[in-house]
């Protein structure tokens, strides 16, 4: 079996950061507040937990006065309200590529400009954007994009862990209507989301078989998977290595494993050693290398 892993593994710098200044809080108060997720991997989330981090749906369920975390993709202005109400100490884990996005959209309004926003209204992420804008429209598939309302400026952005190609697809659906004054396009994908997006699309002819690893709620995770589902390649989605998927791996020869940003390291090596194991068990020999 040759077994290749997308070289890029691990958590990127944005949650990486966020992991690392929560771990720092929670060594020191030994308990704080989370709304969400800190990032959507329910592995590392079950860690901090053992550390004293508590996930709260609604930020009226933290204790007054307590330490709050936010999570990396943001957070509403309206639960910041509630929080700086209930005196929450905060500790702000929100990527600066999040904020750059939030800022971009400010400043357009501003200048008179719609914001059209590639993304999913129940992500954290929009939900953080358009409690900060006013003139708003979220788009999702080129359907949305005809029911738009008559606009005189857009600018077009996407949310942070989208998917690169159908960005280009909706902004060129949108520049097909001729009836704004003004299109901008600004691409706010985050390069760490779309490096591995192009790699899998440049190598998806190469394997037989594909091993996408993430929490199976991770935005950018997703994104990768449903590439090799609108390849129609054959694949698997799962947060970590259990023997169940080694039925459906063992029959193919050549696979390859990417994960999320937010995957951990250790959790990707580990599913390589486990394969390893496995196939060397057999009596076989396993190729790996990292590309
Ligand atoms: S995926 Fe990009 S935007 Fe999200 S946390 Fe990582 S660096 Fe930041």
């Amino acid at each position: 079996m040759k077994l290749t892993i997308y070289k890029e593994y691990g958590f990127c710098w944005g949650v990486k950061r966020a992991v690392e200044k929560a771990e720092g809080v929670l060594k020191d108060k030994k308990s704080g507040y989370i709304l969400g997720e800190i990032i959507h991997n329910p592995l590392t989330n079950k860690r901090l937990s053992k550390k004293g981090l508590k996930i709260v749906n609604s930020v009226e369920e933290v204790p007054p006065g307590s330490d709050f975390f936010y999570p990396s993709h943001g957070i509403s202005k309206g639960n910041e309200k509630i929080a700086k109400d209930r005196k929450l100490k905060k500790h702000s884990l929100v990527c600066p590529f999040v904020i750059n996005i939030e800022k971009l959209a400010r400043e357009y309004e501003k200048k008179g400009y719609d914001i059209v926003v590639y993304g999913d209204k129940d992500h954290t992420e929009i939900k953080s954007l358009i409690s900060r804008v006013k003139n708003y429209h979220i788009v999702m598939t080129k359907s949305d994009i005809g029911k738009l309302p008559k606009l005189k400026k857009i600018l077009f952005i996407s949310q942070s862990t989208q998917n690169k190609e159908k960005y280009y697809e909706l902004f060129t659906e949108l520049s097909k209507k001729a009836n704004w004054e003004e299109l901008v396009g600004k691409f706010t994908i985050c390069n760490i989301t779309f490096e591995r997006q192009d790699w899998l699309m440049e190598h998806i002819e190469k394997f037989d078989y594909f091993i996408v690893m993430g929490g199976l709620n991770s935005s950018n995770t997703r994104k990768l998977y449903e590439i090799i589902e609108n390849f129609k390649k054959d694949g698997i989605f799962i947060e970590e290595y259990s023997d169940k998927i080694w039925d459906k791996l063992k029959k193919y020869e050549n696979i390859a494993i990417i994960s999320g940003t937010s995957t951990p390291k250790d959790v990707v090596d580990d599913c390589v050693e486990k394969i390893k194991g496995r196939v060397e068990k057999n009596g076989n020999k396993i190729n790996i290398n990292y590309a």
